[in-house]
C-alpha cells in the first residue's frame, strides 16, 4: 500500500481561543504548529488565515505573511491554502485572492452545503472561476467533497477541461448539515470515486479517530487537526501536534507508513 499522506488543519473557521486555547489563530501562532507537525509527520498543510478581529478572511497579505514564514522557516511541508473562508463575498476575487501566490495546492468545493448556521455556498460559476485560477497558476487543487454530488460536480469539471486527471479528494465526514461520518457513508463515497485519484478523509468531531482507522486501511490519507475536531477525547482539549501524533500511532498499528513531504509530492503528482 501507498504510505500515508497526512495533511494537518490546525486552523480552519471554526476555533477560537475559547473553545481550546491552543488553537493557533494569528500567523506566527499557525506557522509554530505547522513546524511542529511537520517534525511529527504531516506533509501538508490546510491552512486559513484570521484578520486581526480573529475572524476568517481571504486577506491576500496575510495569507502571504503565513506562506513567507513557512518558506522563509525552511519547514518542509506542502502549502494548501483554503478558498473556503467564511466571512467575505463569494466571488472569486474575495475567494481566489490568495491562488496569485506561491503555493502547491489549494482546497476547492465542488458544490453547495449547510453549516450549522450558515450556508457553504459555492455556486457553479464560483466553483469553475476558482478552479479555473489553479489551473492557471499550476496549483493542484484538493476537491472538499461534503457529501456525493459533489464527485459529480468534480467529474463534470474534468470533461469542461477545468479539472485535470488524477483527482485528489478529500471526503468530509460528520460536519453538521452534510454527510454523517458512519462506515457506509464513507464506503459509499469511496466506491464513487473515479479510478486514478486518490482520497484523504476529514473526520469532524466524534468521527475522528473511526474515519481515519477505515481511510489507513483502505488505502486512503488521513486529514486532521483543530479545524475538524477540537477535542482529543471527552475530557481533554486537543493540540495539533497531539491529533497528528495520534494518526502517526495509528498507521503504525495498521503497518501503514508515513509518507516523506517528497513522497507525498509523488503520490499526488506535484
Ligand atoms: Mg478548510
Amino acid at each position: 500500500m501507498e504510505k500515508l499522506i497526512i495533511t494537518v488543519a490546525p486552523t480552519g473557521n471554526v476555533p477560537t481561543k475559547e473553545l481550546n486555547p491552543h488553537s493557533p489563530l494569528t500567523v506566527k501562532e499557525i506557522i509554530e504548529d505547522v513546524k511542529a507537525c511537520q517534525a511529527a509527520g504531516a506533509s501538508i498543510a490546510h491552512l486559513h488565515v484570521r484578520g486581526d478581529d480573529l475572524k476568517p478572511t481571504s486577506d491576500k497579505a496575510i495569507f502571504s505573511d503565513l506562506l513567507d514564514g513557512i518558506y522563509k522557516e525552511k519547514i518542509d511541508i506542502i502549502t494548501q491554502v483554503s478558498t473556503g473562508a467564511r466571512g467575505g463575498e463569494n466571488t472569486v476575487d474575495y475567494r481566489g485572492q490568495m491562488l496569485d501566490l506561491k503555493t502547491e495546492m489549494a482546497s476547492l468545493s465542488t458544490g453547495s452545503s449547510n453549516f450549522p448556521t450558515s450556508i457553504n455556498g459555492n455556486s457553479p460559476d464560483l466553483i469553475e472561476a476558482l478552479a479555473s485560477k489553479m489551473l492557471n497558476n499550476g496549483i493542484k487543487p484538493e476537491i472538499e467533497v461534503f457529501d456525493v454530488a459533489m464527485i459529480e460536480n468534480a467529474l463534470k469539471l474534468v470533461k469542461k477541461g477545468i479539472l485535470k486527471d488524477n483527482l485528489h479528494f478529500n471526503l468530509v465526514m460528520n460536519v453538521p448539515g452534510s454527510i454523517k461520518g458512519t462506515p457506509k457513508n464513507l464506503m459509499f463515497l469511496i466506491d464513487s470515486l473515479p479510478k486514478n485519484s486518490t482520497f484523504s478523509i476529514s473526520g469532524i468531531g466524534w468521527s475522528q479517530v473511526n474515519m481515519a482507522a477505515i481511510s489507513i486501511m483502505m488505502g486512503g490519507h488521513v486529514r486532521t487537526g483543530l479545524e475538524d475536531v477540537i477535542k482529543y477525547d471527552r475530557d481533554t482539549l486537543a493540540t495539533n501536534e497531539m491529533l497528528v501524533r495520534r494518526i502517526v500511532r495509528l498507521a503504525k498499528e495498521f503497518g501503514r507508513e508515513i509518507a516523506t513531504t517528497d513522497e507525498a509530492r509523488q503520490i499526488l503528482g506535484l
